[in-house]
């Protein structure tokens, strides 16, 4: 089952892209135009996110999917990486995999030469601390 953790990161990299989340019903969508501030989410990402979440994400669709949200955070979906791009995607817990992640519609990407979608911690760079930390701790 995905989680709220997972489905909200899963959104915020797909903001990054340009991606929209639809609410077809009354034609309503989402866009914030900045997702990341520093070193955490933005207030309007995060707004959208209450949004979304204030209806469990009934009727919410990501723009190129055919789950809606709610059903991403029922324990029949989980998210994965994309085999062709490594962005999270809907998969199906049974271990069947999704065919449409959100990129098939994007032939510009997968793309090196812009910057990557990315969650507000850098694990990465906090990662390589603890392993500076370490060594030195060793000499
Ligand atoms: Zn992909």
């Amino acid at each position: 089952m995905a989680s709220q953790l997972q489905v909200k990161t899963y959104l915020a990299y797909w903001f990054q892209l340009g991606k929209k989340v639809l609410l077809p019903k009354d034609g309503g969508e989402l866009s914030p135009k900045s997702v990341i501030r520093g070193d955490r989410y933005s207030q309007e990402f995060e707004d959208c996110w209450q949004k979304i979440i204030a209806h469990q994400g009934k009727d919410y669709y990501l723009e190129g999917t055919h789950q809606t949200i709610e059903q991403l955070l029922t324990p029949a979906w989980t998210i994965t990486s994309c085999a062709r791009c490594n962005m999270p995607v809907p998969t199906i817990e049974l271990g069947i995999q999704s065919v449409d992640c959100p990129c098939s519609d994007l032939p510009e990407w997968p793309n090196s030469e812009i910057p990557q979608p990315r969650s507000p911690i850098n694990t990465v760079g906090h990662l390589s601390k603890i392993q500076a930390r370490l060594q030195k701790d060793k000499v």
